[in-house]
């Protein structure tokens, strides 16, 4: 039993499948023979158009949803509910609206245990790390759109997570400020200092999936089924011609 957790990958998604029933009483099939393998460390990146089941894929992946064929498992156990050690990072942020920054974040933590000091301990580490040093005791409604996404970052890192899933977690915020929290996302990331193992993140950005990721899964639309993989490859021309992508090849 403890090889098998040991061999098992943090992720393994087999055949999966999900339709969900329309008003017309016929099922649309979103997801179709997903194949998909996460090992611990790898970062991910998921291209897809709009409506092809990416956020669907990762509902499964975080237990908050089932598949409707197939199997979904998280270190060799069927995902049944948010298995421990994965988070996520909604495009709509998904904040508790009656919860102040810090009982926001601090949430994460309930379904680990973690006694009330070492709680606030810990999100107070996270609110700090990600910018927010001050808005603690804010409520979600007195903060802009950057810093809200901000305080999803924090609750989603706070637990230190073996898989950090992010559903174009910029795509909600105007340019500029999405460019904004994003250079800082990666800076932070090329710092060491994102506390994530492993990191699935859907994009329409390919450049940013370039940047951060080790592959690339490419999904196709109706029904969503991944249908290509990239390898991130280092040395390409083109990649090399970025600024930011030199840096990144510099701290290599
Ligand atoms: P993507 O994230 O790639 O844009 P989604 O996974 O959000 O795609 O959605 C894929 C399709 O599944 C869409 O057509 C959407 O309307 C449908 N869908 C998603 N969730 C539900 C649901 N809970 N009930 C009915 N249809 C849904
Ligand atoms: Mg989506």
């Amino acid at each position: 039993m403890l090889d098998q957790i040991v061999k098992a990958p943090l992720i393994d998604i087999r055949q999966v499948g999900r339709s969900f029933p329309k008003p017309s009483g016929k099922d649309v099939v979103v997801l179709e023979n997903v194949d998909l393998t996460i090992k611990e460390g790898e970062i991910v990146g998921l291209l897809g158009r709009s409506g092809s089941g990416k956020s669907t894929l990762l509902r499964i992946i975080a237990g908050l949803i089932s598949p409707s064929a197939g199997q979904a498992q998280c270190r060799g156990a069927a995902i049944q509910g948010p298995p421990l050690g994965v988070s996520m990072v909604f495009q709509s942020f998904a904040l508790f609206p009656w919860l102040t920054v810090l009982q926001n974040v601090e949430l994460g933590l309930e379904a680990k245990g973690v006694d009330r000091a070492e709680r606030r301990k810990l999100a107070l580490a996270a609110i700090d790390l990600i910018g927010l040093d001050g808005f603690e005791n804010a409520f979600p409604r007195e903060l802009s759109g950057g810093m809200r996404q901000r305080v999803g970052f924090a609750r989603a890192l706070v637990v230190h997570p073996d898989l950090l899933l992010m559903d174009e977690p910029f795509s909600a915020l105007d340019v500029l400020t999405a460019e904004t929290l994003r250079t800082d996302m990666i800076d932070l990331w090329m710092e060491g200092r994102l506390p994530m193992k492993s990191v699935l993140i859907v994009t329409h950005n390919i450049e940013e999936a370039v940047l951060m990721c080790d592959r690339i899964l490419v999904f196709s639309s109706n029904p969503g089924r991944v249908a290509q993989e990239l390898k991130v490859n280092l040395s390409h021309p083109r990649n090399r011609l970025d600024p930011v992508f030199r840096q990144l090849v510099d701290n290599i």
